[in-house]
C-alpha cells in the first residue's frame, strides 16, 4: 500500500499523541501534518461537536461530512443547523444514490430491519466512500470508552480506500471519557442534541437508535437486539478489536460490512 506518512512515521506520532490533547493533535492535523485536504465526519454528537469546534476555530470553512441517511431525527437535523449557523460552519450533505422512497420501491420497506448492513452500505458506508475520494484525510470522534469494540482505536492510521488511494484516519478523542466531552461543551458553551435529555446516549438514525438503560454500554442502543455494532465506515478500527481482543465476555460482532 502507498502510504501518505511512513509507517514509523505514524507509529511515532501515536505514542507521542497518547499525552497530547484533542486540540493538539487536531492542530497538527490540520497545519503541521502536511496533508493539504482534509475534512471532519460527524453525526453531531457530543464529541463530534466538540471536535468541529476545536477544527473550526483553525479552520473555519474545514468541511463537516454529515451523511444524510433519510432517517435521521429530526432532531438531529435541527441540531445540526442550529450549530452550523451558531458557529457558520461549512455542513457538506451526504447523500447516497436512493431516497427512503426509491430505496423502499428497490428494496421493500424497512430494509434497516430486514438486511441493516445492506441498508447501511447503501446510505453511510457508498457515499462515504465516494466523498473521501476528494481528501487526504479524514478525523473522526470515536471514543475508546464508548464501545469494547472501540477499545484499541488508533489515533493515527492509514488504511486504503480503493487501488491506488490512501487515506490518514485522525481520532482526536480516542482518549477522551464521556464526562470530557460534556465538560469541554460546558466549557466552550456549545449546545448539544436535545435528544441526550430524553435518555439517548448515541444518536444514530432513527430506526435504528434506542434510549439505553441504566447501566447499559454507551452505544448499545444502536443497531439493538442486532449483532451489528458499526455501519461499516468505522471497519479497520473494528478488525483491530476483533484479531486482538481476548475478552471473552465480548459479543461476537458483524462489524466488518
Ligand atoms: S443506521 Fe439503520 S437506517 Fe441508518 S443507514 Fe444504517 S441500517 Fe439504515
Amino acid at each position: 500500500m502507498q502510504t501518505l506518512i511512513a509507517e514509523d512515521v505514524v507509529s511515532d506520532l501515536n505514542a507521542r499523541f497518547e499525552t497530547s490533547t484533542p486540540e493538539e493533535i487536531v492542530r497538527w492535523a490540520i497545519l503541521d501534518s502536511g496533508l493539504d485536504r482534509i475534512a471532519i465526519a460527524s453525526a453531531f454528537q457530543t464529541e463530534g461537536t466538540a471536535l468541529i469546534h476545536m477544527a473550526s476555530r483553525i479552520q473555519p470553512d474545514v468541511p463537516i461530512l454529515f451523511l444524510e441517511t433519510g432517517y435521521h431525527f429530526a432532531e438531529t437535523l435541527v441540531f445540526k443547523e442550529r450549530l452550523a449557523d451558531q458557529l457558520g460552519l461549512n455542513v457538506v450533505d451526504l447523500t447516497g444514490d436512493y431516497t427512503v422512497e426509491s430505496q423502499a420501491d428497490a428494496f421493500g420497506s424497512r430494509l434497516y430491519e430486514r438486511d441493516p448492513n445492506a441498508c447501511c452500505e447503501l446510505n453511510k458506508v457508498v457515499p462515504f466512500a465516494r466523498a473521501l475520494r476528494d481528501f487526504d484525510a479524514w478525523m473522526t470522534s470515536m471514543r475508546r470508552d464508548s464501545a469494547w469494540t472501540r477499545k484499541h482505536t488508533p489515533i493515527v492510521s492509514q488504511t486504503e480506500l480503493e487501488p491506488g488511494k490512501t487515506l490518514v484516519k485522525i481520532n482526536p478523542v480516542a482518549n477522551w471519557t464521556h464526562r470530557d466531552a460534556w465538560a469541554y461543551l460546558k466549557e466552550h458553551d456549545l449546545p448539544h442534541n436535545p435528544l441526550y435529555d430524553l435518555g439517548y446516549a448515541s444518536i444514530g438514525c432513527a430506526p435504528c437508535t434506542r434510549m439505553v438503560f441504566a447501566g447499559e454500554d454507551e452505544r448499545a442502543g444502536r443497531w439493538s437486539g442486532l449483532l451489528k455494532t458499526e455501519c461499516g465506515i468505522h471497519v479497520r478500527e473494528a478488525r483491530v478489536q476483533d484479531e486482538t481482543d481476548d475478552d471473552a465476555d465480548c459479543p461476537p460482532s458483524e462489524t466488518a460490512t
